[in-house]
């Protein structure tokens, strides 16, 4: 018999689907961290071409493109990452790199919003990142598109502008790590499932973002994502 819950459960975000009624429930939210050597360098970080590493968000910050997003409480330097997301459509346990791709149902575009001042605080004493990575709100992911429909993406644009100018531009054939290698990577260490996403890590040009300020994020044959950073929470 099921006890009945002392609290309400948390609705669990979805993401709607290119052409389709149903939308994707969030499961669990993986990110790659340093997937662009330009973005790595101008961390200051290096790159590690054996093995790709990974933070995670919670799924209750994922929300929506077209989101108005209170700008994040506790940092002055709250940052974009602009990035590609694979979403889990198959679950995945120790697959190889050959067949990875079947287990990803799709793609769409994300930001890792980041308050980078908190970040670099814990990167120096190694600490967690999670104040830096983790908040609410900090998962913007734009409608997904069916891989049966765009295909498995390897290369193509990547950009965000921030009030109409180009701040982040590159392209997906430029990741250390593609999402088979990750995908394949992660499900060693996860029995990854529907619903799970990977946001793949972002190019160079990270910066940061001020009330006011209007992101629109897109990816060649993914699509498009859109924030607008509002007044302090
Ligand atoms: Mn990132």
């Amino acid at each position: 018999m099921n006890a009945p819950l002392l609290f309400p459960a948390p609705p669990i975000p979805t993401l709607p689907v290119r052409g389709r009624r149903e939308v994707i429930p969030v499961r669990r939210i993986f990110c790659v961290g340093r997937n662009y050597e330009a973005h790595a360098r101008e961390m200051g970080g290096t790159v590690d071409r054996e093995a790709p590493f990974y933070f995670t968000k919670s799924a209750l910050h994922c929300v929506r493109s077209g989101v108005t997003l209170p700008y994040p409480p506790g940092t002055s330097n709250c940052h974009h990452e602009m990035e590609l997301v694979a979403v889990i459509g198959r679950p995945a346990f120790r697959v190889t790199v050959d067949t990875a791709a079947e287990h990803v149902f799709g793609y769409a575009c994300g930001l890792d919003l980041t308050r980078r001042d908190l970040q670099n605080a814990a990167r120096e004493v190694k600490r967690p990142w999670d104040l830096g990575k983790d908040f609410e709100g900090a998962a913007v992911v734009g409608d997904v598109v069916a891989a049966d429909e765009c295909g498995h993406v390897r290369a193509g644009t990547i950009e965000l502008r921030v009030n109409g100018a180009t701040r982040q531009r590159s392209d997906l054939s430029l990741m250390i790590h593609g999402v088979a290698e990750i995908v394949a990577h992660l499900s060693g260490y996860y029995h990854l499932e529907p619903g799970d996403l990977v946001l793949t890590g972002t190019p160079e040009g990270v910066g940061p973002v001020q009330p006011g300020d209007r992101l629109e994020g897109s990816i060649e044959g993914v699509g498009t994502i859109l924030a607008t950073i509002g007044a302090p929470a």
